[in-house]
């Protein structure tokens, strides 16, 4: 059983682990430690990085959505050819069931079952097999997938009315993974619950201040997971293998880096004279202004009645989808040395198609451009406190092996201040580098958890250990052939006298 806490957060658990009693159990009776992501942190494509065991170069997936070297957008996928556990094991005749794991829509025949995670557009198949989606919706009054709104400063009833939205999606979320734990009984299950990413986002700004009604909802969700993970245990044997993780980590953020508008002001990013204003804009209007008016449950009713088209220009994907759309309509291409579609880490790429003629195709230009981006951004300092921007740098080469690694960002670079991450944000227009109090209050960072109980696994051991080891660890365990292309290592820690389970009935 493999349970994901999408965000949970290795220092925040520790200072907390008195309270959540299910995870304290499992850290000591079996092996724990932190699990670092991949570049870069996003739940797509840390999942499928996990699931496969190999780096985004070797799956083509980095991100929900991103810009290829053609500069159309692309959506992130899982798909059978890339290798999943869920497939290999499927293939070597263990019942699987795969349940909201990010990026799995469109879900695909298994051996079992797989219900697509977030995002997933509104009116769109969200099951294998299909006539699950009845069943569910049917059981659960309504299955969900995600909450429409993921910013409380813009709907109506603001973090009450958010947070009631995030408990019924966590309500129906653990509902139907017990009740597919009941009527499939998979030999293996994976899963992720999304409430702490959610909330992390947009509470953690009000963690320390006891002033707040809001100052515990962070903590309160920890322990709602918790407890969740302690219902879903239920479901184990002592001969269950279980396995807690999460994605990546989380961080607080106050400050934004407009890292577009830093690389225009450096001459290196040139924008188009502005002319056209795309009719799509109309969209981010009419958006807000449903979400303002409308009660939640309206708004629900809305995404669902309206043609399929139109509600998925009114979703939060959509927005960003629009965000990246204006970049690329933005940029005065054939002027433009190196431009930036953010993320965790904000993922820079040189533009080596137009810029030129070409001429960066030439790799020492490429590798001087690197390096002149590194001393630049290496020399931020703290627009209020004065003090050093610690820059971590992941070039392309170093970071990404894989068929697809000529989509990998050239640069990607996470910046950190005194005790917080700074957040990228990559739209152009505001003229203005560095803004403070962005929308979300955390953003994610490269260290998570993980954790393991079963037969055969030590006890109290704390070993960390990199996202890409799992994959390749479990098939050893389940005594299945290793993929020979995975990135990570066998955690052979983990093997000592471990009771192998068959793949039989
Ligand atoms: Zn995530």
């Amino acid at each position: 059983m493999i349970i994901g806490l999408d965000a949970a957060s290795p220092p925040l658990i520790e200072r907390w682990i008195d309270r959540l009693p299910n995870l304290r159990t499992l850290y000591q009776s079996g092996t724990h430690g932190t699990l670092l992501s991949i570049v870069p942190p996003s739940s797509v494509p840390a999942w499928q990085c996990f699931a496969t065991g190999k780096n985004p170069a070797k799956i083509g997936v980095w991100g929900f959505l991103s810009i290829g070297p053609d500069r159309r957008l692309r959506h992130g996928k899982t798909t059978e050819e890339i290798g999943c556990l869920w497939d290999t094991c499927g293939k070597a005749g263990l019942r699987v069931g795969v349940f909201n794991i990010p990026g799995t829509y469109p879900p695909y025949p298994v051996n079992g079952f797989m219900v697509s995670g977030f995002p997933t557009p509104p009116g769109k198949d969200w099951a294998y097999p299909k006539d699950l989606m009845k069943r569910l919706d049917q059981t659960v009054d309504g299955y969900e997938i995600d909450v429409p709104l993921t910013k409380p400063s813009e709907m109506r009833g603001g973090e009450e009315a958010y947070l009631a939205q995030v408990e019924r999606l966590h309500t129906k979320s653990l509902e139907s993974a017990k009740l597919l734990l009941e009527w499939f009984k998979p030999d293996l299950f994976f899963m992720t619950l999304q409430g702490i990413d959610m909330v992390q986002h947009d509470f953690s700004r009000y963690m320390d201040r006891p002033e707040s009604e809001y100052s515990n909802v962070v903590r309160d969700w920890y322990i709602r997971l918790d407890q969740a993970v302690g219902e879903l245990r239920e479901f184990t044997t002592p001969e269950t293998y279980l396995l807690a993780l999460s994605d990546h980590g989380s961080m607080p953020i106050t400050t934004s880096f407009h890292v577009n508008e830093y690389l225009k002001a450096q001459g290196i990013l040139k924008v188009k004279n502005r002319s056209e204003k795309k009719s799509r804009e109309i969209y981010t209007p009419l958006r807000k202004m449903i979400l303002k008016t409308l009660p939640p449950n309206a708004i629900k009713a809305v995404y669902r009645l309206t043609p399929d088209r139109i509600a998925h220009k009114l979703t939060v994907s959509a927005q960003h989808e629009r965000t990246l759309t204006r970049l690329v309509d933005s940029i005065d291409w054939s002027n433009t040395k190196a431009f930036s579609t953010g993320g965790p880490q904000a993922a820079i790429y040189i533009n080596s198609t137009n810029y030129n003629a070409g001429s960066l195709q030439n790799p020492e230009l490429r590798a001087e451009l690197v390096e002149n981006l590194e001393t630049m951004l290496g020399e931020l300092t703290h627009p209020s406190t004065g003090e050093r921007i610690r820059a971590v740098y992941h070039r392309r080469e170093d970071t990404f092996q894989g068929p697809y690694a000529m989509e990998a960002p050239d640069l990607a670079v996470e910046l950190f201040g005194k005790d917080e991450k700074i957040h990228i944000n990559i739209t152009l227009g505001s003229g203005e580098i560095w803004t403070f109090a962005p929308h979300l209050s955390s953003e994610h960072v490269r260290e998570g958890f993980w954790c393991m109980t079963g037969p055969g696994v030590p006890k109290n051991l704390r070993l960390d250990a990199s996202i890409l080891d799992l994959a390749p660890t479990l098939q050893k365990m389940l005594r299945l052939e290793v993929s020979q292309d995975v990135d990570g290592k066998i955690l052979t820690q983990l093997l000592g006298q471990a009771i192998v389970i068959h793949a039989e009935d």
